[in-house]
């Protein structure tokens, strides 16, 4: 080891929106961030040699972070989607996903998808789940918000009849005590979640695929998977 050189690591600013238990969100107890997202890139940089530099914005903001070069990659609960990848490169996927809806315990008149038609429904801003409640009722009736916690708070008070949005995240809320919120119907649209990249920046996606790999074969992906989602 005595010929090694102290290099200084190459930094990897990575964007995410840090209000989406359990993949990123401020740990209440240290004030700082975690989550399976942030457990798994920081892996991925201890992996590759990179110096993790995490920051939070808005989801809706995160493509276009990327694109401007203000950031290298993004690791948000982001759903690989062909209209995102005309514009970002995505890693492998790292977690399998879905959509779920969630109406007030109390509701017992939406039971799925196909009922949330005339409806009211509040989503997050430029994710998937804005997409599919703009399928299931009219643009007039969705409330969007910049973060998923926004849209369950609305949902909570009564505002909206129903909230469409990821199915681990949705599970979480209930689980940390929102007992006056359930989840209705199937879990919906299969999905995947990448890390996304720009597209000219081919040397830092192999990187991520490599150590991804890499920790998929160790078992360190493995253990943090546990870590968040039990098995
Ligand atoms: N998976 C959803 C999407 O990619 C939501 C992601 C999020 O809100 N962080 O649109």
């Amino acid at each position: 080891e005595t010929g090694k050189q102290d290099v200084a690591k190459t930094k990897l600013v990575v964007g995410a929106d840090a209000t989406f238990a359990p993949f990123e969100f401020t740990d209440p107890a240290t004030g700082k961030y975690t989550g399976f997202d942030v457990e798994l890139i920081q892996a991925i940089c201890e992996e590759a040699g990179y110096e993790l530099d995490f920051r939070s914005m808005g989801f809706d903001g995160l493509i276009a972070a990327l694109q401007t070069n203000q950031i290298d990659a993004v690791i948000s609960g982001m759903t690989i989607t062909e209209d995102r990848k005309k514009i970002v490169n995505f890693s492998e996927p790292y977690y399998k996903s879905g959509l779920v809806v969630a109406v007030q315990e109390k509701n017992n008149q939406i039971k799925n998808f196909d009922e949330l038609q005339g409806k009211k429904i509040a989503v997050q801003s430029g994710t998937t789940g804005a997409l599919h409640a703009e399928k299931a009722t009219s643009k007039d009736k969705i409330t969007y918000f910049t973060s998923s916690d926004q849209a369950m708070l609305e949902l909570k008070n009564g505002a909206v009849d129903a909230v469409v949005m990821d199915y681990p995240v949705t599970a979480y809320f209930i689980q940390q005590g929102n007992k006056d919120v359930k989840m209705v119907g199937e879990i919906l649209s299969a999905e995947e979640y990448g890390i996304a990249v720009p597209k000219e920046k081919t040397e830092t996606l192999e990187k991520i695929n490599t150590a991804l790999k890499t920790l998929k074969e160790n078992g360190k992906y493995g253990e943090i998977y546990k870590k968040w989602f039990g098995e």
